[in-house]
């Protein structure tokens, strides 16, 4: 695979992306890199890795090595997903909209034998907007879908419908009573001082974006870890 494809421009950003870029990057990107690494971290935030972990690990036995597929990782952050996908045999290309992220990924990348480097690219984008040509076997998307309300939802999906029409797997946050309750209290906090942006939508919302854009859920497991809550689901066309 080719790792000549420049950084996409994404222009003027919507506010909700302009704030998770931040989130992603300049501001929080040293809180991500702990959560998504394996040194020392605090209570809750192991919490969110060790739940973050089971859902990969999920995924990717959703997944398997069977056959070698083109991958999308729609968000791909530091790139965890994106190197086991790779290891595991698949040609993947990530995106994200934070450049911090892709930085990130390229370096953890540069540690991978050279059969899995050849494997994988990492870009700059908003997923809305992104201008890949090529079409993928499946869109994987994990914890990054869980930032956006309805409308939106459904115009990422939309875009990641015409990727990869067939397959994709992501996460979104449940409406669950508790959820919703430590999101309550989330807001008490001054705003730069919260933890999460979640959007919390539920399963009604997700279905409706799904089938307003030719998907199905085919299936869907919940998980919960301390200060962690998110289904994991599979949409196929
Ligand atoms: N999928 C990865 C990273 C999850 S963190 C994993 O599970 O390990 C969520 C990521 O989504 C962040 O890096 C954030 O920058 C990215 N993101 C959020 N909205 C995006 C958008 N519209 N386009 C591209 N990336 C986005």
């Amino acid at each position: 695979m080719s790792l000549t494809d420049t950084a996409q421009p994404t222009g003027q950003l919507e506010p909700r992306k302009a704030a998770l870029r931040e989130y992603f990057g300049p501001a929080g990107f040293e809180r991500w890199k702990i959560i998504y690494g394996d040194g020392p971290v605090s209570f809750i935030r192991r919490t969110v890795r060790e739940g973050h972990a089971a859902v990969v690990g999920q995924a990717m036995e959703w997944i398997g090595p069977q056959s070698a597929l083109r991958v999308l990782d729609a968000g791909c952050g530091p790139g965890v997903v994106s190197l086991q996908l790779a290891r595991q045999g698949h040609t993947v290309k990530g995106y994200d909209l934070s450049e911090q992220m892709v930085e990130a990924a390229r370096q953890s990348l540069t540690q991978e034998p050279v059969e899995v480097r050849e494997r994988v690219e990492f870009n700059c984008s908003d997923l809305e907007t992104l201008a890949d040509q090529a079409k993928f076997d499946l869109a994987i998307c994990l914890d990054v879908l869980i930032y956006y309300p309805e409308e939106e939802l459904t115009r990422m999906l939309s875009r990641l419908k015409t990727l990869s029409p067939d397959r994709l797997i992501f996460t979104y946050a449940p409406a669950s009573l508790l959820l919703r309750g430590m999101h309550w209290l989330g807001k008490k906090f001054p705003r730069r001082q919260r933890a999460t942006r979640l959007e919390i939508i539920g399963e009604k919302a997700v279905k409706r974006a799904l089938a307003a854009n030719g998907w199905h859920l085919a299936r869907q497991r919940h998980f919960n870890k301390g200060f962690y809550h998110v289904v994991l689901a599979e949409a196929v066309a």
